[in-house]
């Protein structure tokens, strides 16, 4: 056989091999990635070692169970039960591999392996998970809503999820120790203002915006109504804050900077801004004339807002991502002037995703010793969202010795909880 014909037939081999592999390998790539938790969160009691075992016990000293909140819990599916929930089918085909991987990448964490039954399988993962904690607090369950346009009809294409206020009143419903309902109510519904007094009238005590996914511009003057009557019936709203990576929001990234709540705050609203802004850049909307900043430091320069106290929140979910730098935690850790008025929420279930954390960077940069990077990993392969609660219980400022205090992750009065 020629030297050419070798080559054309070792491609051929290879073009027709390689999918076969990759498919193959796709449970394993998706394990790396995903693959959270070698064992059931039921076999944790038992199965610690004394190091994580005494890191555990820690973590949770102190602290009354029944006042420990997560006030950032997601919960999803594709509608098979009658949930009403959905995802964007761009997610369902390989013609789009980029939102496809990434849908696969979640269900793998939230342990979905039946798409016919995938909200209920994600419900009763989440609920093993909390309720076999037997220090758990409760969770604050995300609904979802779509992408509305500026006149109030829906926009099906840009909507990447749905999860009805209706899914999170059942599942709060069922087991009312472990979950609260959170809503989410987009300001340019036609119906904002009945749809947000029957949440309420619910019992829900948040309200979940994306503004740069669901297309919300929090400074547009057609949310002061809707901030009005939030502020009337005691809803909080919680706002992402920052770039949003986790869902599309292409082009719409400025509607993620931190300032333009201060619309909100100014028309009596209170608002918690999730992620305390801690990714990308926003304009200085205060000066006009100057370079992008960290939104990070208009949220520190909001929460700086003397007028705002008592009705300015910031929450701590995914601070802790590998995307952040340690140096963004070791501010917050720093900074205890404002634990009293920072939030603890999980964002579940990015912590089930394994490749999104590191306990071991933390160990590295002086925040976490050696051990404790090994006991975190260890209560990982048992239960994300125990990592995720005792990571954040356990970092220390490196210069300072700070922590979290204790308020960050216990219920506030402000917020109605
Ligand atoms: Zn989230």
């Amino acid at each position: 056989m020629t030297r050419r014909r070798r080559c054309v037939l070792g491609c051929a081999i290879a073009i027709v091999l390689l999918p076969v592999l990759l498919w193959s390998c796709a449970p394993l790539i998706l394990g790396q990635i995903a693959g959270a938790s070698r064992h059931a969160p039921e076999e944790m009691e038992r199965g610690l070692s004394p190091a994580a075992r005494a890191l555990f016990d820690r973590a949770y000293a102190g602290l009354d169970s029944q006042r420990l909140l997560d006030v950032h819990t997601h919960v999803a599916g594709l509608g098979a039960n009658g949930s009403g929930c959905s995802v964007n089918p761009e997610m369902l085909t390989w013609a789009h591999p980029w939102k496809r991987a990434q849908f696969l990448v979640y269900a793998h964490a939230a342990r979905i392996t039946d798409l016919e039954r995938g909200d209920e399988q994600f419900a009763e993962r989440l609920r093993a998970l909390v309720a076999s904690n037997p220090r758990h607090g409760r969770h604050g369950l995300l609904a979802f809503d779509r992408h509305y346009r500026a006149d109030g009809t829906i926009d099906e294409a840009r909507t990447e999820m749905h999860v009805p206020n209706d899914w999170v009143f059942t599942l709060a419903a069922r087991d009312p120790e472990l979950f609260v309902p959170v809503c989410s109510v987009h300001p340019y519904r036609k119906d904002a203002l009945q749809e947000l007094e029957r949440c309420a009238a619910k019992g829900a005590k948040l309200c979940k915006w994306l503004p740069n996914a669901m297309g919300i511009d929090p400074m547009d003057p057609k949310c002061d109504a809707f901030y009005a009557k939030a502020a009337e019936l005691g809803v909080a709203l919680l706002s992402h804050s920052g770039d949003e990576h986790a869902v599309d929001a292409e082009g719409a990234q400025d509607l993620g900077n931190p300032l333009r709540l201060r619309r909100a705050l100014e028309h009596g609203a209170t608002v918690v801004l999730a992620h305390c802004a801690t990714l990308g850049e926003g304009v200085d909307l205060d000066d006009p004339s100057s370079q992008r900043v960290p939104n990070f430091e208009l949220f520190l320069r909001l929460m700086g807002e003397e007028r705002w106290k008592g009705r300015l929140f910031g929450e701590i979910s995914a601070v802790v991502l590998a995307n952040r730098a340690t140096s963004v935690v070791g501010t917050l850790l720093e900074r205890t002037d404002l634990h009293a008025r920072l939030v603890n929420g999980s964002d579940y279930p990015l912590p089930a995703i394994r490749v999104v954390w590191s306990a071991r960077r933390f160990a590295n940069d002086g925040y976490l010793t050696d051990e404790e990077a090994r006991a975190l990993e260890e209560l990982y392969d048992y239960n994300p969202l125990v990592f995720d609660f005792v990571l954040k219980r356990t970092l220390k400022h490196p210069k300072t010795g700070a922590r979290f205090a204790d308020d960050v992750f216990l219920v506030k009065r402000e917020l109605g909880y």
